[in-house]
C-alpha cells in the first residue's frame, strides 16, 4: 500500500545517497538554518577547534541526516553514523566514543530515543571529551576515566520536546528546520532530475513539489514515480501532463494527500458527521493500525488545516468537507 510517509522506505536508501546534496551550497532552502550553521563552522574553523554540539531538530525526511554529513564534510573530517535506538548498551557508546579521532563528526539520528545509561555517557563525553568505564561488577567495580579526542556531536531528533534538560543544554547550537516551500522543493526536483538524467518541464516540476508536503524525501520518491510513468507510457519527458497523469496512478491529489489521508478524511466526515471521534475508532473505521492514521496521516493533515486534534477527539475543519466536494455544516471549524 502506497503512503506519503516522510520517513524512508526500505529500499530508499541507497537512491537517496545519490541525491544527498555533498555541501552547504547544494543544500537546497533552509536559509536561516543554512546561515546560522555557516557561521558556526567558520567561527571554529579560524579557531581550528571542532564547533560545538549540533542539535538537528525537526520532521523526518527535511535533510537532517544530510545536514550532518554536509557539516562534516565542511569541516574535512569523517563522520560516524548511529542511532539512539542503537545505543541500547553504554558499552556500545563507549567503544564508539574511544575510536574517534580528532575533529570527527558522530552522528545520532533519533537522539530522543537513547537509553538513560549512554545518555548519561554523553553528558561527561559532550563537555569534558571523557568516558568512565565501568570495569567489573558488583562492590569491586570501578570506574576508569578515559580521555576521548575532542569530537562534535550531530544529534537528530524529530521531538526535541522529548529530550531530557541535561542534554539539550549540552549542544551549543540547535537548528530548526522547517518544512520546504513548494519553490524550494521546485529547486529540490530539478536538482535531482539533473542528478538522475530526467528531462523535467519547469511545470512538471512544480506539479510534483506541489504535491510533495514540503518533505525533500517525499518530492524524490514522487520524482521516481513519475519518471517510471514518463519512460513506461511517454517518451520520458515530465511535462505537467505526464506529472498529474502518474500522480492521479498513484493516488496522490492537488493537495498531497494519499488514499490512507483521503480515507480517513472521508470516514471523519461521511461516518462521523465530521468528528469528534476519537483516534481509535477512526483507525478502526479506516482498517488501519491507529498508530499509523496517527503518525503518518494525521501530521499532515493537521499541517495542511483539515483536522483537528480536540480533547473530545478528532474533527474535521471545513476545509476538509471542500476537498470531499461536500459542504460543511455551519458549526465547522475553519
Ligand atoms: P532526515 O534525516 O531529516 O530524515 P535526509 O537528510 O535523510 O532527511 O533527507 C532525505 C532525502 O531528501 C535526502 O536523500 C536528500 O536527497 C533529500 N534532501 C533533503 N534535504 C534536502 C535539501 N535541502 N536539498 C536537496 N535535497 C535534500
Amino acid at each position: 500500500e502506497w503512503q506519503l510517509s516522510p520517513v524512508a522506505e526500505p529500499g530508499e536508501r541507497d537512491d537517496e545517497s545519490t541525491l544527498r546534496p555533498r555541501r552547504l551550497d547544494e543544500f537546497v532552502g533552509q536559509a536561516r538554518v543554512r546561515e546560522q550553521l555557516q557561521l558556526v563552522l567558520q567561527g571554529a574553523t579560524r579557531r581550528g577547534a571542532p564547533p560545538d554540539h549540533v542539535l538537528l531538530s525537526g520532521p523526518p525526511g527535511l535533510g537532517k541526516t544530510s545536514l550532518a554529513m554536509i557539516i562534516a564534510a565542511e569541516l574535512g573530517r569523517p563522520i560516524r553514523i548511529t542511532s539512539g535506538p542503537a545505543l541500547e548498551r553504554a558499552g556500545d557508546l563507549a567503544a564508539m566514543l574511544s575510536n574517534l579521532t580528532d575533529g570527527e563528526v558522530m552522528f545520532i539520528d533519533e537522539i530522543h530515543r537513547i537509553a538513560r545509561p549512554a545518555e548519561e555517557m554523553l553528558y561527561l563525553a559532550m563537555e569534558d571529551f571523557r568516558v568512565d568505564v565501568v570495569v567489573g561488577k558488583g562492590p569491586g567495580a570501578t570506574s576508569i576515566p578515559l580521555e576521548i579526542a575532542p569530537f562534535t556531536l550531530v544529534g537528530a531528533t524529530t521531538r526535541s520536546g522529548s529530550l531530557t534538560g541535561p542534554l539539550r543544554d549540552r549542544f551549543g547550537f540547535t537548528a530548526h528546520m522547517e518544512f520546504y516551500t513548494p519553490e524550494e522543493l521546485e529547486l529540490v526536483l530539478r536538482r535531482s532530475a539533473r542528478i538522475l538524467g530526467i528531462d523535467l518541464h519547469a511545470e512538471g516540476g512544480a506539479e510534483i513539489a506541489g504535491r510533495s508536503r514540503g518533505t525533500p524525501r517525499i518530492a524524490n520518491r514522487l520524482l521516481r514515480r513519475v519518471r517510471d510513468y514518463a519512460e513506461v507510457r511517454a517518451d520520458g519527458t515530465v511535462t505537467r501532463e505526464i506529472a498529474r497523469a502518474a500522480l492521479a496512478v498513484y493516488d496522490v491529489d492537488e493537495l498531497g494527500l494519499d488514499r490512507l489521508d483521503r480515507a480517513v478524511l472521508s470516514a471523519l466526515v461521511r461516518s462521523f458527521g465530521g468528528g469528534p471521534v476519537g483516534v481509535a475508532t477512526l483507525a478502526v473505521a479506516v482498517g488501519e493500525e491507529p498508530t499509523t492514521v496517527e503518525e503518518v496521516c494525521e501530521p499532515f493533515l493537521v499541517r495542511a488545516g483539515m483536522l483537528a486534534r480536540t480533547p473530545r477527539g478528532r474533527v474535521a475543519t471545513a476545509l476538509a468537507w471542500s476537498h470531499l466536494g461536500l459542504t460543511a455544516p455551519n458549526d465547522v471549524p475553519g
